[in-house]
C-alpha cells in the first residue's frame, strides 16, 4: 500500500471534496496529514472555509482557475524555500 505523501497540487484539488466530507477515509487522512505539515495548504483550506461561510456554498466558479494557478505558484515557492 502506497503511503506516498500528497503533493500540494493534489491537496488543492481535493480541498472541495474534503470540505464537503466527500473523501474516502484513507484519502481524508492523507489530506489531513499533509495539512498538518503544510502552511500553504492550511491557508488555502481556511480561505475555502471562509468562502463557504460567507456564501453558504462552494462552487467551482468561486475558485477561478487563475486564482488556483496563483496559489499553486505560491506553494511551489514555499516548497522551494
Ligand atoms: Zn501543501
Amino acid at each position: 500500500m502506497s503511503t506516498k505523501p500528497l503533493t500540494c497540487h493534489e491537496v488543492v484539488e481535493l480541498v472541495t471534496d474534503y470540505l464537503e466530507g466527500a473523501l474516502a477515509p484513507d484519502v481524508r487522512a492523507r489530506v489531513e496529514g499533509h495539512l498538518a505539515g503544510c502552511d500553504g495548504c492550511t491557508r488555502y483550506l481556511e480561505q475555502m472555509r471562509e468562502t463557504i461561510r460567507l456564501t453558504g456554498k462552494l462552487t467551482e466558479e468561486q475558485v477561478p482557475e487563475e486564482q488556483r494557478a496563483a496559489l499553486l505558484d505560491a506553494f511551489r515557492s514555499w516548497s522551494a524555500g
